[in-house]
């Protein structure tokens, strides 16, 4: 398994782990973009938005994210989700998460 969040969700890498149920974790992302950067993604291997499998995991992932932002008390002031897809998107880990950018006022939109 060479895949950096396989190891990330096998524990075999060490990470700050926010979140965790049965098939997604959330943890901290080692180089925030914002106050409070957290990455959500499936415990198995998916490779982004809109490979095989992702149309299983695609809405629980968004749901997932919901639940981890209102957790982290994120929900009130209001957050950012990202999912960069491929190598036009910027996706540079290919193990399928999700962004949530918050815990402050976000400046920019899109890029
Ligand atoms: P993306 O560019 O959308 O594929 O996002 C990959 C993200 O993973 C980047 O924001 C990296 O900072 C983050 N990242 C890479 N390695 C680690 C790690 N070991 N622990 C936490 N976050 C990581
Ligand atoms: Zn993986």
């Amino acid at each position: 398994m060479s895949c950096i969040f396989c190891k990330i969700a096998a524990g075999e890498i060490p990470s700050a782990r926010v979140f965790e149920n049965a098939e997604f974790i959330a943890i901290r992302d080692i180089q925030p973009q914002a106050k409070v950067h957290l990455l959500v993604m499936p415990k198995a291997h998916v490779e982004c938005l809109d490979s095989s499998g992702a149309a299983e995991v695609n809405s629980k992932l968004l749901n997932t994210a919901v639940e981890v932002a209102r957790q982290e008390d994120l929900a009130a002031d209001g957050f950012r989700v990202v999912v960069n897809t491929r190598e036009w998107g910027g996706q540079t880990v290919a193990h399928l998460h999700l962004h949530i950018l918050g815990g402050e006022q976000l400046r920019g939109r899109f890029a």
